[in-house]
């Protein structure tokens, strides 16, 4: 039996073609058509010819159709995923309520569909001239030029370089006179690294690396202090593997770490290593890709989208900061790339390594319910000492009259590291915006009394939100718990930061590393390198500094506003504290030099704060999970944000109160998920569209969570263009 029907995805953007289309393989194609194959379809009323995937093959049609359109033609002979792939994508339409296009999209560079290719011609040298009419210039002049650097130029170059005519070339190689090869060209880094010798394993490092090579359970958690040596278990791990003839993909969570994760895998392994990320122009991802693909390499190291180089034999996932807000994605489809590793390492019997030195409460909490196997490293690699934390009390600051943004503590002690020679870090968490009203006298802050989080001011209106709930109150000009007049909105940048540093220490040189200095291709390597090189003194930066980093010489770390984050209108406010805090302080003193970590805040007794004082993971787990528990939320709930945006205000908050009530219809019986909102959000605009949102909280079977999707689908039908949707299951934050 021959497959004379295919089910075809299109390669289009609208929610509205979100499905599987049947299409008929035409005789020229019988026997030819695959799985996962690209193809021109025509499509729409005009038969406008665009690319599908194929995701189904049948023999015949259950039912009867009328007229079904043929396929025209294929578009690479070999399928760009398989079964498999087609299993995922299943997944993660499912589970993150996306379309089939986005998810395809994940599997397949760019540049494939956007007819990249990774060869390239060489014009060679072919058979001597021969006499008469190749006499002629400049026919001369080209033979030559190609003669004495064969295989060098390909036809544009040479014409370039000589002026030669294109016309000319071609008329050669028509009659023989040189010849064209094909070859694969790799636009990739051609860096050289440095040896990275491998270390004797210390005992907790040696017992990891063999829990993980022995053991069934095939899912692990490292949770390792900072400075425990993970990555050289993850090296050994991946020799490992290599061992075996198997894969290995290393996820990092930054951009900004993966020159470290490079140097030390291509230091230990050579440089035939694949790397992945979304700062790498279309062409080098499709080369990654294709490099894979072709098998010439078995290791990985990348962004969150590594996930789906197309290995085929992949025997190790390692997601390296596990704990990392980056690993979920913020575009569609909105996956976690924690949850994905695992389903892929399921599907695929690879071994899944999270590592991490403060584990997101999720995972945590699965590894003590037996889902993941717990190894838990308590020391540093030789003993290294953790760096002394200290908190500095902003209140008091204020008391004594001190308004920079620095505490006399930071002050002093930065004063001290420059003058012994020593790099400093000053941390500033910007993602905080300044909406949060908060006592700079006393630390108080509002918080809504239902939900446990921050209140957000709006300016339209003058009054604080809760906007998972939509309460709402107004500010008062005194401190409800001091009566002080120092009631505020917080808020302070990193070129501020910056400009403060020059004025009090004007010798010193600075590096900052934000979202606008890293924007370019490279900046960050560069910053990374330059510090690293010891060519600053101090490093500004904002959580992209954070993390993983490991500079001997940085002997103090400052954080300058730690309020920022625990006063996030969110309710993983205080997770995102501790974890912060506790890496942050873990690029102090990696070294043999004693290092130090000051802490700056308005809210010094929190728990948050004190536990990461006491570097005590444990103690902050328990406690908040106690607050989750009591709250619903995950990873005791799931959450669902529905978020719409539009310019036309009017027209938002009608289509959002419209869905809110058929929403409440559907769930009218379902006692296990709660309706929070519609309601503006935290950030109520941006860029002109305004933003609203429900929030639904609960235990959601894939049945539910499709029925809620159609509703959701449904009450845009008529307003899609001017109203833009934005579905998240478990976002990273609901601002
Ligand atoms: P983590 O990832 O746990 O924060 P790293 O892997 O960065 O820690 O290790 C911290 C430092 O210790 C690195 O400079 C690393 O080269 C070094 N290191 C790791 N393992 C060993 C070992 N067994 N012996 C000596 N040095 C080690
Ligand atoms: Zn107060
Ligand atoms: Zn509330």
């Amino acid at each position: 039996m021959e497959y004379k029907y295919a089910g075809v995805v299109v390669n289009n953007d609208s929610i509205m073609v979100d499905k599987i289309f049947t299409y008929q393989v035409p005789e020229k194609l019988l026997g030819k058509v695959k799985l996962g194959q690209r193809v021109k379809i025509p499509f729409g009323k005009g038969d406008k010819l665009i690319d599908g995937f194929i995701m189904e093959l049948k023999e015949e049609l259950k039912e009867e159709m009328k007229y079904i359109k043929p396929i025209r033609t294929l578009c690479d002979e070999s399928p760009l995923f398989d079964e498999e792939g087609i299993a995922l994508i299943e997944q993660m339409k499912r589970r993150y309520l996306a379309t089939y296009i986005d998810c395809i999209r994940l599997l397949i560079p760019t540049g494939l569909i956007k007819g990249m290719t990774n060869k390239t011609e060489r014009v060679l040298y072919a058979k001597e001239m021969p006499a008469g009419k190749f006499d002629k210039s400049p026919y001369i002049e080209i033979y030559n030029a190609v003669k004495a650097e064969n295989g060098l130029y390909t036809r544009t170059t040479l014409s370039n370089k000589f002026s030669f005519s294109l016309s000319s070339i071609n008329t050669m190689l028509k009659h023989h006179m040189l010849s064209l090869e094909e070859v694969i060209v790799d636009r990739l880094d051609d860096r050289e690294y440095g040896k990275y010798t491998a270390k004797t394993l210390n005992a907790e490092q040696i017992k990891a690396v063999e829990t993980i090579m022995n053991s069934d359970k095939g899912k692990y958690l490292i949770h390792g202090v900072t400075g425990s040596g993970k990555t050289e278990i993850y090296l050994n791990l991946v020799e490992n593997m290599l061992k075996e003839g198997k894969d290995s993909i290393v996820l990092v969570p930054e951009i900004s770490l993966t020159p470290q994760m490079i140097e030390r895998f291509k230091g230990r392994f050579g440089s035939d290593i694949s790397v992945y990320h979304s700062k790498m122009s279309d062409g080098e991802r499709f080369d990654e890709w294709m490099r894979i693909k072709n098998k010439r390499t078995k290791i990985a190291i990348g962004a969150r989208s590594a996930l789906f180089l197309p290995f085929s034999n992949l025997g190790l996932i390692i997601i390296d900061e596990e704990h990392e807000n980056s690993y979920k994605s913020e575009s569609n489809p909105k996956y976690d790339a924690r949850e994905i590793a695992e389903f892929i390492a399921m599907q695929k019997g690879s071994k899944l390594v999270l590592g991490t030195a403060t584990p997101s409460m999720d995972t945590y909490y699965r590894a003590k319910a037996g889902e993941l196997e717990l190894i838990e490293i308590k020391n540093r690699v030789d003993n290294a000492k953790l760096p002394n934390m200290v908190l500095a009390d902003m209140r008091e600051e204020l008391a004594k009259n001190n308004r920079s943004i620095f505490s006399s503590k930071l002050y002093t002690s930065i004063e001290k590291a420059l003058g012994r020679g020593e790099q400093i870090i000053l941390f500033l968490n910007r993602r905080g915006f300044s909406t949060f009203v908060s006592c700079r006298k006393c630390g108080f802050v509002y918080k809504c009394k239902q939900c446990d989080i921050t209140l957000t001011y709006h300016k339209e209106d003058n009054l604080m939100h809760c906007h998972y709930c939509g309460y709402r109150q107004p500010v008062h000009n005194q401190c409800p718990e001091c009566s002080s007049k120092y009631i505020k909105y917080f808020g302070i940048g990193t070129e501020r930061v910056e400009e403060e540093v020059k004025r009090y220490f004007p010798s010193a040189k600075t590096l900052r590393m934000d979202m606008d200095t890293t924007r370019k291709k490279n900046s960050y390597i560069n910053i990374y390198e330059s510090f690293k090189k010891g060519e600053a003194q101090i490093l500004i930066g904002t959580q992209m500094i954070a993390k993983g980093l490991d500079f001997p010489n940085v002997t103090l770390v400052g954080v300058l506003a730690a309020d920022l984050t625990l006063n996030l209108p969110d309710y993983k406010s205080a997770e995102r504290t501790f974890q912060l805090l506790t890496q942050v302080a873990g690029r102090a003193g990696r070294s043999n030099k004693q290092g130090e970590v000051i802490i700056q805040t308005y809210t010094p007794d929190h728990y948050s704060i004190q536990y990461s004082l006491g570097n005590d993971y444990t103690s902050f787990y328990n406690r908040e999970i106690g607050i989750r528990n009591n709250m619903n939320y995950p990873p005791f709930t799931e959450l669902i944000n529905i978020n719409l945006s539009s310019s036309k205000v009017d027209l938002l908050i009608t289509t959002i109160k419209n869905l809110g009530i058929a929403i409440n219809s559907y769930l009218e019986d379902k006692n296990n998920i709660s309706i929070l909102g519609p309601c503006p959000c935290a950030i109520s605009k941006i860029k002109d569209m305004h933003r609203w949102q429900i929030i639904l909280k609960g235990h959601f079977d894939h049945l539910t969570a499709a029925k809620i999707k159609d509703i959701v689908y449904d009450s845009l039908k008529n307003v899609y263009t001017e109203v833009r949707l934005n579905l998240d299951v478990n976002p990273n934050n609901l601002i």
